[in-house]
């Protein structure tokens, strides 16, 4: 049974870069028949709130990512403590009492010297007596792994074979002086009970691949196969810019007002051999979608590709699917009027303006040069209800008798009936105002 997990720390809110590795793992799962796991990663427990894993709740579930089962690490610091205990047993978890400033210190000398900055294992010389002596000192230790200095090697779901040298590692870090641990330990601790079959997690996490591969060999587990994405680039290939490497995935929602579909198109999309397009929904991106197609190099993010697919999802979505988040925004306005202003939107936000336009009040513009037209505009208004043919008839009509085209004709009618220079559709727009309205803007522009 395919299992992967999603393991976000909750130090912080959800950015791009992590929802596109959450889309990932939920389309593998989902792709399987498989189970996708939520982990919160909070053994930071100074750093980690509970405002931040709701904040990730709430995002995840927005986008339509919905975990099978979810639990947190600082609900299993005994299996941690049994894991560090066993592998202190073996030998390969050792005690090192460095301070920071000391630990600086080497590096630079042996940078100074021109060798590589990794730990000199010092630790390892000490005797009970000298930790003893340190311990009375005050100090406190901070525990490494002892890496086995081979290649440790896999076959990567997406850069195909990585070989990493643990030799030209430094031994890692797994529990700090405080006691603390680092997310290296508890993570394979939690893929081995959870039986997760795949990670697929940045680029970033290549290197701690290969010391975890070790760690899951040492606690008698196996390692699950990898997949590391290339991380997320700006739009010209440089870093992500400032704004969006601090947009979060709730201003995106909140302040932004982007569909989720529109941020699950394109990170589904980019990095990838296909091309981004709009999807409406998470089982159509899931179709095509395979590791991998992901290629080596960034993948690019250009907030204005996801303006511009939010529009294109906005401009074919039924109006069945967003009535209810209109009438939230006090614009559900009808069936029609979604069909009139839809083409029209870039966010569905700007559906608020065009239901104030339909509903009004309107403040009607005219020109005083317009003002003798718009009085015979009132006059040649087709009878009867007005359908979406009246204002060809209508304009038509005008046009022989006032002598007025193009703009000229039409600019002043729209000014008139809407206030604005833009908008939708003017025939589609006429019904929707209806007769008695329209009358009524014109003649209050005309007054
Ligand atoms: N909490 C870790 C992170 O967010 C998890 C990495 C992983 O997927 O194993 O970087």
């Amino acid at each position: 049974m395919t299992k992967v997990r999603f393991a976000p720390s909750p130090t912080g809110k959800l950015h791009v870069g992590n929802v596109r590795t959450a889309l990932f793992n939920y389309l593998f799962a989902r792709q399987a028949g498989g189970i996708f796991v939520l982990r919160i990663d909070d053994t930071d427990v100074e750093r980690s709130t509970q405002e931040y894993e709701d904040g990730i709740r709430t995002d995840l579930t927005w986008l339509g990512l919905k975990w099978d089962e979810t639990f947190k690490q600082s609900d299993r610091f005994e299996r941690y403590a049994a894991a560090a205990e066993e592998l202190k047993a073996k030998g390969l978890l050792y005690a090192c009492y460095e301070t920071g400033d000391e630990l600086e210190r080497k590096r630079r000398l042996q940078m100074a010297n021109g060798r590589p900055p990794v730990y000199d294992r010092a630790a390892l010389e000490l005797t009970d007596e000298d930790k003893a002596k340190l311990e009375a000192e005050g100090r406190k230790p901070h525990w490494r792994f002892k890496l086995s200095g081979n290649p440790v090697q896999w076959e990567d779901m997406v850069r195909g074979p990585v070989s990493i040298e643990t030799s030209s590692l430094s031994d890692p870090i797994l529990i700090r002086e405080d006691g603390s641990y680092l997310y290296t330990l508890p993570s394979v601790c939690d893929d081995i009970d959870a039986e997760i079959t795949h990670i697929i997690r940045g680029e970033d996490h290549t290197t701690n691949s290969g010391a975890q591969i070790e760690i899951f060999e040492a606690l008698g587990g196996k390692a699950p196969v990898f997949g590391h994405q290339a991380l997320l680039v700006g739009a010209d290939g440089g870093k992500l810019s400032k704004r969006l490497g601090s947009l979060s995935m709730q201003d995106l929602r909140e302040s932004e007002g982007y569909e989720a579909m529109a941020v699950n198109s394109l990170l589904g999309r980019i990095g990838t051999s296909d091309p981004v397009e709009p999807f409406h929904a998470l089982e159509a991106l899931m179709e095509g979608f395979a590791l991998s197609k992901l290629t080596r190099s960034p993948a690019r993010f250009d907030e204005e590709e996801l303006a511009r697919l939010n529009a294109k999802i906005l401009h074919e979505t039924e109006y069945a699917t967003v009535e209810a988040r209109l009438g939230e925004m006090d614009a559900a306005a009808g069936e029609a009027f979604w069909a009139a202003v839809r083409p029209n939107l870039e966010r569905l936000r700007d559906a608020k303006d065009w239901a104030a336009l339909v509903n009004g009040p309107v403040t009607p513009v005219i020109e005083a040069d317009d003002a003798d037209f718009i009085t015979a505009a009132a006059e040649a208004l087709p009878e009867g209800e007005l359908t979406e043919a009246s204002w060809g008839e209508w304009t038509n009509a005008l046009k022989s008798s006032t002598g007025r085209k193009g703009k000229g004709l039409f600019m002043p009618l729209r000014h008139a009936l809407t206030g604005q220079p833009r908008g939708p559709e003017m025939a589609v727009l006429l019904p929707l105002i209806g007769r008695e309205e329209v009358l009524a803007r014109l003649q209050r522009g005309a007054a």
